[in-house]
């Protein structure tokens, strides 16, 4: 049933990866493992606090600090995007990382309306095969996994939205 959904779509997927990608193609960084290994997120509150996430295992830093933002209850899922408990956008001096974000990082940073700090196309190839852990709570949100599938075709992100959500035609 996801492969057939997947071939019936697979033009409009491509393309909506790339339409991704392409939103961050002047920005782009090289990309240096060594320092990616040790990489810090530091997420500010609107308090002023500051809270440091590191890279644990295969969850990268960026991708901590959004599960444990998201567990807090400081940030919420919206619409597919992540924003602070108020609606409000999460600025670029809220959401920091010292190293270049991996390719992997980059892509589902930029899905989720976070803040870039140095996007790469780093690695791309062990992002391309999900190696990496995104927090289950993405994973599990129809409305956020529909954004990678059709980010720029409404019909087909409305057909994935109904066919993640398990609702009829
Ligand atoms: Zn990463």
């Amino acid at each position: 049933m996801v492969k057939n959904c997947y071939t019936a779509n697979k033009a409009s997927v491509t393309s909506s990866v790339q339409a991704i990608c392409a939103d961050y193609k002047n920005r782009i960084v090289p990309y240096n493992m060594a320092g990616a290994q040790s990489a810090e997120t530091t997420v500010k509150l609107k308090t002023g606090q500051t809270l440091d996430f590191r890279t644990y295992q295969q969850m990268h830093s960026e991708m901590r600090a959004i599960e444990k933002m998201l567990e807090s209850g400081h940030w919420i899922l919206r619409r597919g995007t992540v924003v602070w408990r108020d609606y409000s956008k999460i600025e670029a001096d809220e959401f920091v990382t010292e190293e270049p974000h991996c390719g992997f990082c980059t892509f589902f940073l930029n899905t989720l309306n976070l803040p870039l700090t140095k996007p790469t196309y780093g690695c791309f190839q062990l992002a391309s095969r999900l190696s990496y852990i995104l927090p289950p709570d993405l994973e599990t949100d129809a409305e956020f996994m529909a954004r990678v599938l059709a980010k720029d075709s409404v019909p087909v992100l409305r057909r994935s939205k109904k066919f993640l959500t398990g609702s009829s035609q």
